[in-house]
């Protein structure tokens, strides 16, 4: 069943890939799938990591304690869901990527907990694009005066763009959204010319995410089936 599931996730990435394989984009010709394991049990991760997936995605720092308590660590574990200031020690220390640098005062706080215990932390900055009520991010101005300031901040290292699609019936509607998420990117990279991970796109929508530019997608319920939200962590 999950081997099927990644299996038909995997022949989709590349089906993206091969359609974007013409247009030269700077984010590269492969992906990474990150599994989104929250509101699973623990047990999850270990069946997927051994059908050879080693990216973990997990929302909430809680969540991803406990699982790493009950597994130990292996792989390399994505911080997606927001988080806040006060969660920044245990996420620094729990995280390979925090893609959810979505204000100064987060990427402030991570850089501090970063420097307490001698980590370059990876991290993306989310940028708020689709504008959807209570999704997080950035908001264009604020990443813009951010920018000039990154350097200021020594712990962290920004790896490049997190981009959320809005919900919608029609997801061609996402297209503009995950364009602007690579234009965006282009431009950073032209100040930056380290950044290398452009994540958007899940399981709705991460064959157009793939299209305009993702070498990063989230994928969740497309592995693993529905949630189930009364599990509690
Ligand atoms: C839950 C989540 C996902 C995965 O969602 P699916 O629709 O289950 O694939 C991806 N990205 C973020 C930020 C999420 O919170």
């Amino acid at each position: 069943m999950l081997a099927d599931n990644l299996q038909q996730v995997q022949a989709k990435i590349a089906e993206a890939l091969q359609l974007r394989k013409d247009k030269d984009l700077v984010t590269g010709d492969s992906v990474t799938l990150v599994a989104v394991t929250k509101n699973h049990p623990p047990e999850i991760i270990t069946d997927i990591e051994a059908l050879g997936i080693a990216n973990v995605g997990e929302n909430r720092v809680q969540e991803a304690k406990h699982k790493q308590e009950a597994l130990g660590k292996h792989g390399y574990w994505h911080l997606i869901g927001h988080l806040q200031t006060n969660k920044a020690r245990q996420a620094v220390a729990l995280f390979d990527l925090i893609e959810s640098i979505d204000s100064e005062h987060l990427l402030a706080a991570v850089d501090k907990e970063a420097a307490r215990i001698g980590k370059v932390q990876d991290i993306l900055l989310q940028l708020n694009i689709a504008h959807e009520e209570q999704k997080s991010g950035l908001e264009k101005e604020d990443y813009l005066a951010l920018l000039p300031k990154l350097d200021e901040y020594k712990n962290v290292h920004v790896r490049g763009l997190m981009v959320i699609a809005q919900k919608c019936d029609d997801i061609e509607e996402t297209r503009p959204v995950f364009a602007a998420g690579y234009r965006a990117f282009v431009r950073l990279q032209k100040q930056r010319p380290d950044i290398d991970l452009l994540s958007m796109g899940m399981s709705h929508d991460y064959q157009i995410a793939i299209e305009e530019g993702a070498n990063i997608v989230r994928v969740g319920t497309a592995l693993f089936g529905e949630r189930d939200y009364s599990l509690k962590f």
